[in-house]
């Protein structure tokens, strides 16, 4: 198609480049198909899901004040229950994003005294201010709740025999993340995350096992939930949002347990009865019904992207054939020019802010500078395509997410050429 190819020269991309990415895309066709077919899964379940819950117009309205029985949240509870195959669910625009999730589901459950495990080593940054590993006010440890944390064996899985020692009498919430998040190590699938409920439960059937499941949604047929999981945790910015919810997280899981989460996002006594769902109905509600198509898309983003990188001769994390059971790739460049370009470079290809040059920055709580790429319609949404780097070895960029398999492509192909026309890469 000599039209598409002409796009791509207006908007910059050369056909040298354009090549490259055609070249790749054909020894994809397989796992784009597979991906495909599991989008396809998805979208049943979710549809299913709908209608079995009677999903209607009146869902969508808007509602105010105390939200005493909100039809559209209340429906949409039942709609994410059966979508997770969970007694109950919790998915509201006042839990404000996925570390306040993870924060609500663990600090709902657990007691002075309880102790908190985390069995895949150290858990994503945010959580260590919520757990207290580093100290900060109002964390579980201020409240007098414990932690201990096994950490994965050097090849990234679960350490099984310290897993047995760690799970004690004061055990009473084991977390399991699913993604590495910007960690190194590989993302866990679902069948291994039910691996290693089954045996912490074996040692103690009572122990809530929670999964962080950022980034993970619809990647699969299964979740977590699927496998054993007291609770799926997330955030509607990130997968199961599909790009149009404005905000939120949800927590998918045992009745008891959700009902827990609800005294404490409201109050005691309220529970889930008030929380207003102030308009965002449609958009939790599309962005669902969308959701196992974006991940497809941004799923076939990454491979796309280590395909070409590893091609070049960088080494990335997942490498080009790895299954995957998250939405992150990274890219090692070696060089701080190299990561700019890219960022630069996705930046280009964005809907929102094209025009803007992202540049390398101070930001609160990295030890490095960092630079960003984010066009996006949603402020900080990591479903939409984006892009980031710490300036500082091994300089990698961490990248994930488009709503639209054509804007990955187009970002993808963007930063490459940018690293072409910095000289750094030949193509
Ligand atoms: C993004 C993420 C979080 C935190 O979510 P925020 O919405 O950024 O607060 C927690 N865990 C993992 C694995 C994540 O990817």
């Amino acid at each position: 198609m000599p039209e598409i190819a002409e796009m791509y020269q207006q908007m910059g991309i050369r056909p040298s480049v354009l090549g490259l990415g055609r070249r790749t895309e054909e020894g994809l066709a397989e796992r784009f198909r597979k991906i495909d077919e599991t989008a396809e899964f998805n979208q049943l379940k979710v549809i299913s899901a709908m209608q079995k819950n009677r999903v209607n117009e009146a869902c969508f309205h808007y509602a105010s004040g105390y939200g005493y029985d909100d039809l559209g949240r209340d429906t949409l509870e039942k709609v994410y229950a059966d979508v997770f195959h969970t007694e109950a669910a919790l998915v509201r625009p006042q839990i404000t994003c996925g570390t306040h999730a993870l924060a609500l589901a663990l600090s709902a459950n657990l007691r002075p005294g309880d102790e908190l495990v985390s069995v895949a080593g150290k858990p994503y940054d945010t959580l260590e201010e919520v757990i207290g590993i580093r100290p900060s006010r109002g964390s579980l440890a201020e409240y007098g709740v414990t932690y201990s944390q096994v950490d994965l064996l050097a090849d990234g899985s679960f350490d099984f025999e310290k897993i047995k020692n760690a799970v004690t009498d004061k055990t009473k919430l084991v977390t399991i993340q699913r993604s590495k998040g910007y960690q190194t190590r590989p993302s866990f699938s679902v069948a291994q995350i039910g691996a290693v409920i089954e045996f912490v439960k074996k040692i103690k059937p009572e122990v809530i096992c929670m999964v962080d499941n950022c980034y993970g949604e619809f990647v699969e047929t299964m979740e977590p939930s699927d496998v054993g999981a007291d609770l799926a945790v997330g955030s509607l910015i990130k997968n199961p949002g599909g790009g149009l919810a404005p905000i939120g997280g949800y927590i998918a899981g045992r009745e008891e347990l959700i009902e827990n989460c609800g005294y404490r996002l409201t109050s005691p006594g309220l529970g889930r009865e008030v929380g207003a769902s102030l308009g965002v109905m449609q958009s939790f509600y599309q962005g669902l019904f969308l959701a196992p198509v974006v991940t497809a898309s941004a799923l076939k983003g990454a491979i796309f992207a280590a395909n070409i990188y590893e091609a070049l001769g960088y080494s990335v994390v997942p490498d080009s054939s790895e299954s995957r059971h998250d939405i992150i790739q990274a890219v090692e460049f070696g060089r701080p020019e190299a990561v700019i370009a890219f960022c630069q470079g996705i930046q280009a290809a964005a809907p929102v802010d094209s025009y803007v040059t992202p540049e390398p920055w101070a930001m609160p709580g990295y030890d490095s500078d960092v630079i960003m790429a984010a066009g996006a319609f949603v402020q900080g949404s990591s479903i939409e395509l984006s892009a980031d780097g710490p300036i500082k070895p091994p300089y990698a960029v961490y990248f994930q997410g488009g709503l639209t398999w054509p804007h990955a492509k187009l970002g993808i192909l963007m930063s490459l050429e940018y690293l072409v026309r910095a000289g750094i890469v030949t193509v």
